[in-house]
């Protein structure tokens, strides 16, 4: 016979059951109304002939993109020491830039610090929205992406590989970076290069060595890109695609080569959809770290913190690198003006003169790169 207290949790476990059903068909509900929404939106873009537009929506929403949005933006002193934290100014730049927008008081025809030429510059000349108000305002959003001066796309690029080695080492991984080697290695030139674990037989260099990453505890040699689909108004997929077949051509052959080892371009999009193969890469990472957990109860990372953390952390870099970027670029702003709580001219700083941009003069790279 049924106790009252049985039969209490036979009941509460089936209205569990009823409402974990509910709530995950509501959530799925509202997964295919957002899509739809997407769609519309894109499929609008389309019509309209804003490609630049289209390219970012879809790199907005592959795999990885906008992680940072769910960062907490922290004030200037709590970041020292913290790689992965985002200043609160650079997280404002970082998302106006992820919906399409230059920095805090630029427009189209702002003057771009590094290259003297206007933020829109190449507007006009690319895709089957050129000429339009839209196409403007993609090219001054993206300028630090077509700028040919101020070094930005080779500090993203080792933000990035510096990401990839730091998560292969929190589990344990052992791996060798092309610019950590290149900056910590004694000798001259050549033989540097020589000794360099990144330098393959033919002189080429690739990016990053994971050793015992690849299937069957191969190294795996990646190389890093960014692809920005948005500048060029082609298809995110295509300019990912693209981008993959460069490096593949490049260095597949040469690596496969090798003994115990494989190759894999690690190509993302400028705001940090990863593309097929650097979905790969990231599936073996996230695998490693799977089998660490597994045998090894010191691990503390599980498969999922382990891939939620790291891609947030990514996210963060990239945000960082394209805020500074920006920020340089335009007419020295204070962190109030970033902020949204001065007006260019007012208060301190300003162009005029005052403290300037402390974080720009830090953070503002050497010549070369672009
Ligand atoms: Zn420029």
């Amino acid at each position: 016979m049924t106790t009252p207290t049985t039969a209490l949790s036979l009941l509460l476990f089936r209205l569990s059951f009823f409402c974990t059903a509910g709530l995950k068909l509501q959530s799925q509900a509202s997964k295919i109304l957002k899509f739809a929404e997407f769609l519309e939106l894109r499929a609008g873009a389309v019509a309209a002939g804003c490609f630049g537009v289209v390219a970012r929506l879809d790199d907005c929403r592959a795999f990885g993109a906008g992680a940072f949005l769910a960062s907490l933006p922290c004030a200037p002193a709590s970041r020292q020491h913290n790689p992965f934290a985002l200043r609160a100014d650079h997280w404002r730049v970082a998302m106006r830039s992820f919906i399409g927008l230059p920095a805090p008081g630029a427009t189209t025809v702002t003057m771009c610090r590094k290259c003297n030429n206007q933020l829109d510059h190449g507007h006009g000349h690319v895709g089957c929205g050129a000429g339009s108000a839209t196409s403007a305002l993609t090219r001054a959003a993206t300028h630090s992406s077509t700028c040919k001066k101020g070094g930005f796309k080779t500090a993203r690029h080792d933000a990035i590989a510096a990401v990839l080695c730091s998560m292969y080492r929190a589990i344990g991984g052992v791996c060798e970076a092309d610019h950590e080697y290149g900056k910590r290695a004694e000798g001259d030139a050549a033989a540097r290069k020589k000794a360099n674990p990144c330098t393959l037989p033919s002189n080429a260099k690739v990016d990053v060595v994971f050793y015992g990453l690849a299937d069957g505890d191969q190294d795996l040699y990646i190389d890093v890109r960014v692809a920005c689909a948005e500048s060029h108004e082609v298809g995110f997929k295509e300019a990912i695609a693209a981008a993959e077949k460069i490096k593949t051509d490049k260095y597949a052959r040469e690596v496969a080569g090798i003994s115990q080892s494989a190759f894999l371009p690690f190509v993302v999009g400028s705001h940090g959809g990863l593309g097929t193969c650097a979905k790969q890469v990231w599936a073996l990472l996230v695998q490693r770290a799977k089998l660490v957990a597994a045998r090894d109860w010191r691990q503390s990372w599980s498969a999922m913190t382990y891939q939620q953390v790291w891609l947030r952390r990514l996210s963060v870099v990239i945000a960082k690198q394209e805020a500074i970027a920006t920020l340089v670029r335009v007419p020295l702003v204070t962190r109030q003006a970033a902020m949204g709580v001065a007006v260019f001219g007012e208060g301190e700083g300003g162009e005029g003169g005052g403290a300037g941009y402390a974080g720009v003069r830090v953070a503002a790279p050497g010549n070369g790169g672009c």
